[in-house]
């Protein structure tokens, strides 16, 4: 898979896609340098939409988080304030308003103490926000460190998360020269071993990371515990560490699903949080959120001015420009669904990822390894691999002649021999489709039990790719 483009990538095509009834028709169409001439809207549309025709239908696409569904009227208003431009506080005061009123919805979802100065902000995504949150961890840090006396420039700053961790951590530390402490996942802890973690810390720890649904496979680091160690620690250095929870798909379900389950602000320890507003706070992609418990946790020299109303406003961000629809489709959101709107669509959620789980778990080529009871996840690996005559590939190509779009990808280092299976439930995947996936895999199963399959000699771990 290419993620950057350039002159290798062009294909050559010597003809353009045929459009009914116009002129434009016979004309050719560079891909890669502007025509001459301009094309009527309609031609162009038409030819974007069918160019985009074989992508399959995002619904089916059971790889992401990412939301897939809006309802019309949020289409509608965000497609109605696509050019206003987040960044133009003093231009758009109330867009700016709503962004803090999110900020402050969320915090409070988050349990941040009115006695404390909560402060947040949007971002594209949990990606930007993860980016904010580890520099806040680094120059507190720095400051901290230079007071004790330790010598900051004899070691690299280091930061702990479990193997399970997303790409973006490793972006954090390549980008600022952090050494990435893994502490790894293993066949019983497929999450933070937080015993560990505590072990790895040392002084040039910026802070640990607790992730609120592992993207792997669904379970949930144990963020009260690692809080307790942390706490524990605490009391007997003066080199304080801190955790910062990266709940890119939790943040906005667990307050939901599981209100009583302790991970965030709550705990003295976690001094920020991150989430993905297009993951369970069901916007389309393009707004995440971060927020700190208090204000002190976030240096001065990461804040910027801008102005507004001819004043000035703190902002944080990596980005500059960028459209607030997203942000006002988080919005519309809260004021449409409010609590019991929310929780009532990731309780069905919760339902249908336990109906996969119990009908996968009955057929009996399949082991559990998430069974959705944290984040609304099934992930499973073959039974007996050694003996089956297919595998979690084959299945996954199976499927796609359905529609359906399921990941299969080896596990983290140390368990990367272990293939597994995944399929992500979002709001939009309803009862009724999960019985009609379910028959179509059961037909999948029946047919690759039939038919007659060519092997490689060698049964090496293919490099399939994942992202999300
Ligand atoms: C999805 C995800 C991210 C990245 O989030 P984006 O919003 O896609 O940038 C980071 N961490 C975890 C745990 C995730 O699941």
């Amino acid at each position: 898979m290419v993620m950057l483009y350039g002159k290798k990538n062009k294909r050559e095509a010597k003809y353009l896609e045929p459009i009914f009834g116009s002129k434009d028709e016979d004309e050719i169409l560079p891909s890669y340098h502007l025509a001459k001439q301009s094309v009527e809207p309609r031609i162009a549309y038409q030819m974007i939409k069918d160019d985009l025709l074989d992508e399959g239908n995002s619904r089916l696409n059971l790889a992401t988080f990412c939301q897939t569904y809006m309802e019309p009227e949020a289409i509608t208003l965000m497609s109605e304030t696509l050019e206003k431009n987040m960044i133009d506080k003093s231009e758009y005061p109330r867009t700016a308003e709503m962004e803090n009123r999110c900020v402050n919805i969320i915090a409070d979802l988050w349990h941040a103490r009115e006695a404390e100065k909560y402060i947040g902000t949007s971002t594209i995504g949990s990606s930007e926000a993860c980016m904010l949150g580890g520099m806040a961890m680094k120059f507190t840090w720095r400051k901290r460190a230079e007071k004790l006396g330790v010598d900051i420039q004899a070691k690299k700053p280091n930061l702990i998360i479990s193997s399970g961790y997303q790409v973006c951590w490793e972006k954090f530390c390549v980008y600022w020269d952090i050494e990435l402490r893994e502490i790894p996942m293993t066949e019983d802890h497929l999450s933070l071993d937080v015993e560990k973690a505590i072990e790895a810390v040392d002084e040039y720890t910026i802070g640990i990371v607790g992730i609120l649904g592992i993207t792997y496979t669904g379970q949930y680091d144990d963020i009260k515990r690692l809080d307790q160690l942390v706490e524990k620690y605490n009391q007997q250095t003066e080199h304080k560490v801190s955790i910062h929870v990266d709940a890119a798909s939790g943040g906005l379900y667990a307050p939901f699903v599981e209100p009583e389950l302790v991970w965030d602000f709550q705990l003295k320890n976690v001094i920020s949080i991150n989430t993905s507003g297009h993951k369970y706070g069901l916007v389309y992609p393009g707004v995440g959120w971060v927020v700190w418990r208090d204000e002190n946790y976030l240096p001065k020299e990461l804040v910027f001015n801008v102005s507004y109303l001819g004043g000035e406003m703190p902002t944080m961000a990596i980005n500059f420009s960028h459209s607030a629809s997203q942000m006002i489709g988080q919005y519309y959101n809260f004021v449409r669904f409010g609590f019991e709107g929310f929780q009532s669509i990731h309780q069905r959620t919760h339902d249908v990822a336990i109906y996969l789980a119990k009908e996968i778990e009955a057929s009996r080529h399949f082991e559990l390894i998430n069974d959705g009871n944290q984040l609304p996840l099934v992930c499973y690996k073959l039974k007996n691999e050694q003996d089956q005559k297919w595998t979690l590939y084959d299945l996954s190509d199976r499927l796609l002649m359905k529609g359906w779009q399921v990941p299969s990808y080896p596990l983290p280092k140390n368990l990367d021999k272990q293939v597994i299976q995944r399929i992500v439930v979002r709001s939009d995947f309803g009862m009724n489709m999960a019985h009609d996936f379910i028959e179509d895999l059961k037909a999948a199963i029946k047919e690759l039990e039939n038919s007659h399959l060519v092997f490689h000699e060698e049964a090496e771990i293919k490099n399939y790719g994942f992202t999300h």
